[in-house]
């Protein structure tokens, strides 16, 4: 038994038409489409399966699957029995990326079933978009009635963390012991991808300095995601217990391999606020996909305070699956030994989640 502390298992109808480029979220949501392009995919490119738009096809596939439930089902086979999984649902309603075919509500209706069919091993956690009209009601319907585990925050979508609107749901954290998974990795694809005019009206909501040295929209929105906004976070709900999902990401992992020099690396100041903040985590869910890690991740686990704040997670099924999950999991537990694998694994999530027992 483990804890798996971030993966998703939204589908494709909750991702909005312009999430991916050339129209293929459309065209690859119909059969015919996907079908076409999966034979071009072949024609093109018959013993490569680097690209992009490889690792498109195959998010969308996994993403047309009948249900969440078929989803999550594909990743859990991969792991011991009795694990269990913290899912993180996605709003992608206001992140200016068009259309969402079905209703935020019921994706989470959804997810409520699938913890309904798996009590012990479904933990959900509810995407909180400050923007959405009514989401104290639908976080609490969440909690409440449907039994979920914690929030979900996705910053690089087009708000602050210490948005003013988000007081009310972290009070409702504090007072409900509820965990928070905080997407914090830069330059990723997934964020607001609304006009720029409407981008730096976003981006005046900023209470510290912010870099606007780049005009390339993944630089701006990355200012969002950026870990020390948590500091102001901190200072208004010191008790609330949040961990910044992928660790700064392998591209600020592989910066700090290969060129130490550079300052503002987000792995290096996770590092330090992790040792500011007591209840501060990161999980290793995407950046460790690469393998290339595991020794630098193995030498962090050397660090007392750091071990007890570092959480497994994979980010199923965002990654590209060149090795399946059974694969990653069990190379990192050959890796790391079982203590270090324990800790990661069982100790820490349940730490996170705020229970007394393991
Ligand atoms: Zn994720």
């Amino acid at each position: 038994m483990l804890y798996n502390c971030h993966i998703h298992t939204f589908k494709g109808d909750d991702i909005p038409r312009e999430f991916l480029p050339l129209g293929l979220v459309r065209i690859l949501a119909t059969r015919v489409g996907f079908r076409i392009i999966g034979r071009i995919l072949n024609y093109l490119n018959p013993f490569s399966s680097d690209d992009l738009f490889d690792r498109y096809v195959r998010f969308v596939k996994i993403g047309r699957m009948a249900s969440q439930q078929k989803i999550f089902e594909l990743c859990q086979k991969f792991y011991p029995k009795k694990s269990k999984f913290f899912i993180l649902s996605m709003d992608m309603t206001y992140m200016g990326a068009g259309k969402v075919s079905r209703p935020y509500a019921d994706q989470l209706k959804e997810l409520a079933e699938l913890k309904a069919t798996y009590p012990d091993f479904v933990l959900p956690f509810v995407h909180v978009d400050p923007r959405r009209p009514g989401i104290m009601e639908l976080l609490k319907q969440c909690i409440e009635e449907w039994g979920f585990t914690g929030i979900k925050i996705y910053p690089s979508l087009g708000y602050f963390p210490y948005d003013d609107d988000l007081d009310p749901v972290y009070q409702y954290a504090l007072d409900n012991n509820l965990p928070i998974i905080a997407h914090a990795s830069p330059y990723n694809p997934v964020h607001y991808k609304g006009s720029k005019r409407k981008l730096k009206e976003l981006l005046k909501k900023a209470k510290t300095e912010i870099d606007l040295s780049s005009n390339k929209r993944k630089r701006l929105c990355s200012n969002f995601a950026h870990p020390d906004n948590y500091k102001l976070v901190f200072e208004k709900f010191p008790g609330l217990r949040i961990c910044l999902a992928h660790f700064g990401s392998h591209y600020f992992w592989k910066k700090f391999l290969d060129e130490p020099e550079i300052v503002g690396n987000w792995f290096t100041i996770i590092r330090e606020r992790i040792s500011e903040f007591p209840n501060l985590y990161a999980d290793i869910s995407f950046t460790l996909y690469n393998r290339e890690f595991f020794p630098l991740l193995k030498v962090l686990m050397t660090d007392p305070l750091l071990k007890k704040r570092i959480l497994l997670g994979s980010d199923y099924y965002m990654v590209e699956t060149k090795s399946n999950e059974r694969r990653f999991g069990l190379e990192l537990r050959a890796l790391l030994g079982e203590e270090d694998f324990k800790e990661i694994s069982m100790d820490n999530p349940v730490a996170f989640l705020g229970k007394n027992e393991t």
